[in-house]
Parts: C-alpha cells; structure tokens; sequence
C-alpha cells in the first residue's frame, strides 16, 4: 500500500454514527471532500455525545447537551437505524440488514465498542450495563426508585455513576476484582488518593472482591468473602469490547480490535477504521493498543479527514493519548504512560495532586487530581516516540540514513 493520497472523487461509506463516525463526517463535510458521504447508524437516534451519559445526564436527565447531529450538514446523508451486516470486499459494498447495499470507494469503520457483560446476571432488570442513551434513560429512571446503587467494576464507568447516584442521595458502592481502582487507565499512585477521596466523600469500595449472587428480595448482593452489600439496582461496568465482528468476518486483521496503521488503513485495500473499534500503535508506549478515549475517537476521525483532503499536508496520526474522567467533585486527567521508571508528586495549594512519570529520561506520563491547569501544561511534555513504518522499512529504494533522520525530524 502506498501512503500517499489523492483526493479524487471517492464515495466514502462510514459505518457507525458514534463520537468518530460523527466527527469524520462532519471534517469531510467542513473540509469540501469532493465525494458522497453516508452516514450508517444503528441507533435510532441523531448522534450524540457519551460522557455526559453517566454524569451530569444522571443528576438532571436533560438530553439538550448531547446532541451532535445539527452541525453534520447537507453534505452528509444519515442513515438512522440500519445495522450493517456483511462487507463484500470484491464488489466494493457493504449489506444492511435492511436488505439494501451501498457501494463504496472508501469504506470507514467507526463501530466502537460494546459493553462486556456478565452473563449470569444478564436476564435480571436490577441488572444494566451502561453505553448507550438507551442504557443511560433506563439507568436514571432505576435510580428514581431505589435506595442504593452496586456498581461492579471500579473502571471509569462505576466511578462516575457511583458518584452521581451518591450525588442524588444514594448509598453507592463498588466492588473490584483488582486490587486497586482505574488498573486499566490510571497510574496505582493516583488510583490511591482517588479511592481515598471517594471514602471520605461516603462510597463504599470494595477492592479485591467479586460478586457471587444477588439476593433481589432483600435488594442484596453477597461477595465472594460473604460479604452483604446494598443493592437496589446493580450497573456493570467490567470494560468493553470492540465491534470487530463485520471487519473479522470480512478477513481484515483484527484481535479485539481492528489493526490500523497511522493512516488509519486497516490490512484490506479501501477499507479505513477511527475510534474505539481500532488497536493502533501507542505512540508512548510503542505498543498496539485499543485506546478507549473521547480524545482518540475525535482526534484520529478528523486526521483521517486531513489526510483525505489534504494529501500534500498529510502526515500520520499519532497523538499521545489522553482523557479526563469527572467522578463527582474529582476531575481525574491521564496522559501517556501510566507507569514509568521514576515517580514524582506535587500537591498544590488547594490540594490538586500532580504525579508525573519518567522512562529514560523523559517525561511518558501525567496524571492530575482536580489540577487541570497543570495537566494542560505538562501534557505538552509528553511526545510521540519516533518511528518508522514496516512499509517504508521494507522499500527497496529506502535510504535507512534519510528514514530515521525523517522520523526524528517530525
Ligand atoms: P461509539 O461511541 O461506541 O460509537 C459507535 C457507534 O457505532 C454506535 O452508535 C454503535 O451503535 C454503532 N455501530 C456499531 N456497529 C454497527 C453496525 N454494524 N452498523 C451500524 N452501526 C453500528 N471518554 C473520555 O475520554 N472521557 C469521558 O469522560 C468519557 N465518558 C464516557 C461516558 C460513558 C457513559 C461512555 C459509554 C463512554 C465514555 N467515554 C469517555 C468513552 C468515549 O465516549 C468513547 O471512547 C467514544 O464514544 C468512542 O467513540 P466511537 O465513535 O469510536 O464509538
Ligand atoms: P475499564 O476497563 O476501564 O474498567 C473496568 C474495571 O472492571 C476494571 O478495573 C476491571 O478490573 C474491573 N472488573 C473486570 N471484571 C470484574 C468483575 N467480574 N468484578 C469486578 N470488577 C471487575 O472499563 P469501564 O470503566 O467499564 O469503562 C468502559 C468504557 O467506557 C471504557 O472504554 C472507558 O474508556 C470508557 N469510559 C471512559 C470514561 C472516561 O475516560 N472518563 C468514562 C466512562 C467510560
């Protein structure tokens, strides 16, 4: 595959209305791309924005700040509640399960990323999971009618709702496999003062510990030291898994997630991939990973729109990753490496907390505590580890001298 670009007229099919099928077509839109966009979504609704879902949306349930739809324009054409089925690869065309095809020139996974679930509990109504705006309704109108929340996984997901049902008065308690919170986003030093702030603000947390039954009658769960802990409604919030299954069954390379190189191009000629869905190099941490964040589903979207409509301009994406996650009066903020050789701590002078990490040398992690001027600031520390493409190694008429300095320089 070549890295350059033309933009010629090409018919982009995008298939996922989320927070990166949005923003890539809205780009496209702004930028002038000189081809059809389509839009193909399975929810019913215009899209909308997921973080609010599980904070402020759960406090007043005002559904006025999260749409996004208003500003896609003419140019892109929406369709709503079509789920697309299968990728015919050869033909160049993607199946609905409306029984309707559309031809594509440029076919763009945005599918994101679902909910993991527990299954044995799955059938129970006291039983949510929270990704949708659906999931989100139900979740508040629950919380009207009981006393308490349980919230399985002390992710992001049950940090933020526990603290908005603790918020409007509700006995909110978590329970954790791990033995400590947020193992998958945030640095273990910082992940300590959180479960410390969440204490003293009243949550329960239960680190270490699972669920093994609930006992609905007495709106119970017991936990696998016999434990028994409130339980009016329980939300799991255990992670998510990517929505690969169109791209795995179409034979593109896939391993929860889509493999996607900085040009977002997935191993299929045509066929690209933005946001949750794809497992990209971490520029940080040189590693292929999913990057789960808000930032990331914008940010890739509206560089795979520059690259597109701009090919003399264009350059690969690879931002440091980041996000913030406001759990009640806690505004956490992550970027890069959440570990790192060496540690340092600040606190300031109305108790924000600084931690910043270092591996050889250079500054690979930020992490703040309702310290968000700071974290802008040291943010910028954090850059992308130069590197070079297996596809630019291998071209014979590469000059490996001219390569790396290249990769340096950029
Ligand atoms: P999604 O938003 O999951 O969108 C994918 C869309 O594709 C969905 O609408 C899905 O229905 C659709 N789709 C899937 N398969 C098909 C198909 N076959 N046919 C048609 N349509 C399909 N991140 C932060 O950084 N900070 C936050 O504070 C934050 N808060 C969050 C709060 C909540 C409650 C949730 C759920 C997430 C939060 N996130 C946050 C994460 C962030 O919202 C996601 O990283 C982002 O939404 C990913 O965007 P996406 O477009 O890749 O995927
Ligand atoms: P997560 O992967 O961040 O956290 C899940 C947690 O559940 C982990 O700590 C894990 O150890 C724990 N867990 C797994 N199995 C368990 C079990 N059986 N019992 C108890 N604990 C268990 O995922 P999440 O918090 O569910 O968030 C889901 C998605 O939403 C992620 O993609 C996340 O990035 C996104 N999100 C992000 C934000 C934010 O950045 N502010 C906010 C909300 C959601």
């Amino acid at each position: 595959m070549s890295t350059t670009v033309s933009a010629e007229r090409h018919n982009v099919v995008i298939v996922g209305a989320g927070l990166a099928g949005f923003h890539l077509a809205s780009a496209l839109a702004k930028q002038g791309y000189p081809g059809d966009v389509t839009l193909v979504g399975e929810e019913p609704w215009q899209p909308y924005d997921r973080p609010p879902l599980s904070k402020q949306f759960q406090l007043d349930g005002d559904e006025s700040h999260i749409w996004l739809a208003p500003e896609l324009g003419p140019a892109v054409r929406l369709l709503r509640q079509c789920h697309a089925q299968a990728i015919d690869l050869a033909r160049q065309e993607l199946r609905l399960d409306n029984g309707s095809t559309l031809p594509w020139d440029r076919l763009v996974l945005a599918t994101g990323s679902r909910a993991r679930r527990l299954p044995q509990w799955g059938a129970s109504p006291r039983v949510l999971t929270l990704r949708t705006l659906d999931d989100a309704r139900r979740i508040r109108d629950a919380l009207q009618s009981v006393a308490s929340l349980l919230v399985i996984g002390g992710g992001p997901i049950g940090l933020e709702l526990a603290a908005s049902a603790a918020a409007l008065g509700r006995q909110s308690t978590v329970v954790e496999l791990a033995p400590r919170l947020m193992s998958r986003s945030a640095p273990a030093a910082m992940a300590d003062v959180l479960l410390e702030h969440h204490r003293s603000q009243g949550m329960a947390i239960h680190l270490g510990r699972t669920v093994v039954a609930l006992d609905e009658g007495n709106a119970e769960a017991v936990l696998d030291d016999g434990q028994r802990v409130p339980a009016g409604l329980v939300v799991v919030g255990i992670g998510v898994q990517a929505n690969d299954a169109l791209a795995a069954q179409a034979g593109i390379a896939c391993d929860d997630g889509v493999f996607v190189d900085g040009w977002c191009r997935t191993t299929a000629p045509g066929v690209f991939a933005v946001g949750d869905v794809t497992r990209q190099r971490n520029p940080v941490t040189g590693r292929f990973e999913r990057i789960e964040t808000w930032s990331n589903a914008q940010a890739q979207a509206q560089a795979l729109a520059a690259i597109w409509c701009n090919p003399a301009a264009a350059r690969p994406y690879d931002a440091v990753p980041w996000f913030w996650s406001d759990q009640g009066s806690a505004r956490l903020q992550c970027a890069g490496a959440i570990t790192g050789e060496q540690q340092a701590w600040r606190v300031d002078a109305a108790g924000g907390r600084v931690l910043v990490h270092w591996s050889g040398g250079q500054v690979t992690g930020v992490a703040t505590l309702n310290a968000a001027r700071d974290f802008v600031q040291l943010k910028k520390l954090i850059v992308p580890r130069p590197t070079i493409t297996p596809e630019q190694f291998r071209a014979p008429t590469a000059n490996i001298r001219a390569l790396v300095q290249q990769a340096l320089a950029a």
